[in-house]
């Protein structure tokens, strides 16, 4: 199933999280009229081993919004209640939709390197979701080293206060105790890897990879370096930094299509064209 996803998580992809109200169905938790997001997840069996044990991220058998549940790209969606969050109030459903994937999937990964507050943190890469991830390391009151290509990215990261900024091929200036890696490329891993101090952690924040170069365990994963990769989210993820995200007043940056646009939408995120997320509005 992960395999027929799309290739590049580090933009959000129209279509495949959800903002809107809803029309039918309410529960005690979400009335009629209350407005909700759904992201990409959009159910698990709850009864697989992962999801017996709080794995609901590496559930057997998950579905996935506007893609094997009906919605998406349309002015009406299906959504389990139970997967449908709450919005934070000060945020418009244009910036709240970034949120949903591009947002959640970056606190997920921040959260499986480990990160603890007051750290360095490097960020390799630098789209949709880093500019949302490195919000949340200013309220965590962490350092931010962020190794992208592209001046654009470059800089977006020094507009939005990282304390070093670099190329892809640049190693920051310090050891870092965690990292999280956004592109699609294993060289990244390794050049994330060898940024690390002993016992640091590199999450891999990419669905696809294209291949891990050979590399000298020696000097990079000896001394309790971990590589991890990130899967999916739980509920808790996305409750937790929707949470955070109205705590810090996170904008996301976001550029609007019409329904009738949505292959444009699609291009400009496969061309790169746009910062931030692309967001369809029926
Ligand atoms: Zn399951």
């Amino acid at each position: 199933m992960e395999g027929e996803l799309p290739a590049r998580r580090e933009h959000l992809i129209p279509g495949h999280q959800i903002v809107g109200d809803v029309v039918e169905g309410a529960t005690a938790e979400l009335a009629t009229g209350a407005r909700v997001g759904v992201s990409w997840i959009g159910g698990i069996d709850g009864t697989c081993w992962y999801c017996r044990r709080s794995m609901e991220n590496l559930c057997d058998a998950p579905v996935f919004t506007g893609y094997t549940v009906d919605g998406g790209y349309a002015e009406y969606a299906l959504a389990r209640a139970d997967f449908g969050f709450p919005l934070p109030a000060g945020l418009d459903d244009l910036h709240a939709a970034p949120l949903l994937c591009a947002g959640i999937i970056g606190f997920r990964s921040l959260r499986v390197a480990g990160v603890e507050p007051g750290e360095r943190v490097g960020l390799f890469g630098f789209g949709a979701s880093a500019h949302l991830a490195i919000e949340v390391l200013h309220a965590w009151n962490c350092g931010v080293y962020v190794s992208t290509r592209g001046a654009s990215h470059r800089q977006l990261a020094k507009s939005l206060g990282a304390t070093w900024v670099g190329t892809e091929t640049e190693r920051p200036p310090v050891e870092l105790d965690r990292a999280i890696t956004f592109a699609p490329s294993g060289d990244v891993v390794i050049a994330a890897l060898a940024s690390l101090r002993k016992g640091g952690i590199v999450a891999i924040n990419a669905i696809h990879l294209d291949h891990i170069p050979q590399f000298d365990y020696d000097h990079l994963l000896w001394g309790e370096r971990q590589i991890r990769s990130v899967t999916n989210m739980t509920r808790a993820d996305a409750r937790d930094f929707l949470k955070i995200a109205a705590e810090i007043n996170l904008h996301p940056k976001s550029t609007q299509f019409p329904l009738s646009q949505a292959n444009e939408a699609l291009l400009a995120i496969k061309n790169d064209s746009i910062d931030g997320a692309a967001v369809i509005v029926p």
